[in-house]
């Protein structure tokens, strides 16, 4: 199951839409594809590096950009057999976060921010990468969120009944330099052996929520997917929470949910690929 954010009506047109149908349903197979010979943890960075290279998301190449003019991105991987989690938070000029998060994942310091974010994927041979395009661009300068929400994500099941996520963003937009998004955190993207789950959404309403990890846990207690789904999100109302979420259990069970309109969302079993409508 992959995600590619929130898909706003009002400000883009059909053209778009038909044309993120058509990435998350090629990315979503090339993924599962790639499942077959690979683990969930290896598929997941994989489902999302092809998200973070495809401008129409937000994410990687094609990120908003930030209050002072600069994109900062987080990215974050989990892998639900072994419980690790690794990411980075306003990483600067890199093609792809995620990767950087998957190079920190064998490390004892495992979720890097700013400048050490920086410096580690420097010394680790991550190339300068300006991921800004001119549509962004222009939308800063018109400090206009013309596209809405963005992010992407990918949980995996593969064949020995391993779970993981991945989620990767360029953050809300406009933001304060020094914000946190939530996607390098156990509130946007949290996995283990039960549950996976990769959020989008305003970043601040989801740690409110702690979205993927009350999900994680109800449904490791023996919660029924569905219904851990909907009270997480039923407790989003009090503060009218804004965000979106897939979940796939060890069962192979696929959920996928949105406090508002509308998170764009594809996924596949080899057999049948589904896209948002
Ligand atoms: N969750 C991300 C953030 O708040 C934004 C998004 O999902 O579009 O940084």
């Amino acid at each position: 199951m992959i995600h590619g954010g929130f898909f706003s009506e009002s400000s883009t047109s059909s053209e778009v839409k038909l044309a993120k149908q058509q990435a998350l349903k090629r990315i979503a197979e090339a993924a599962h594809a790639y499942l077959l010979t690979h683990s969930a943890l290896e598929t997941v960075a994989f489902a999302v590096q092809m998200l973070e290279d495809d401008p129409l998301f937000n994410a990687g190449t094609g990120s908003q950009i930030q209050s002072d003019g600069i994109i900062r991105m987080s990215a974050a991987i989990m892998d639900g057999q072994s419980a690790r989690f690794s990411g980075v938070i306003n990483l600067e000029n890199v093609q792809n976060p995620i990767q950087v998060a998957v190079q920190l994942f064998s490390e004892d310091d495992r979720v890097l921010g700013g400048e050490g974010a920086g410096k580690f994927a420097k010394e680790a041979g991550f190339p300068f990468y300006n991921p800004e395009i001119p549509q962004r661009r222009g939308e800063y300068e018109a400090k206009l969120k013309a596209t809405g929400i963005g992010t992407v994500g990918c949980v995996a099941l593969d064949g020995l009944g391993r779970l993981a996520a991945a989620t990767s963003t360029g953050g809300k937009g406009f933001e304060r330099v020094g914000r946190i998004s939530d996607s390098a955190t156990v509130a946007g993207n949290y996995a283990n052996e039960f549950c996976a789950v990769s959020c989008t959404g305003v970043g601040e309403d989801i740690v409110s929520g702690a979205i993927a990890a009350k999900i994680v846990t109800r449904v490791s207690d023996g919660m029924a997917a569905t219904v851990a789904v909907e009270r997480t999100f039923n407790e989003l109302k009090s503060f009218d929470g804004f965000a979106g979420a897939i979940v796939l259990t060890a069962t192979g069970e696929m959920i996928w949910q949105d406090s508002h309109p509308h998170m764009v969302w594809a996924h596949t079993d080899g057999e049948s690929t589904k896209v948002f409508d």
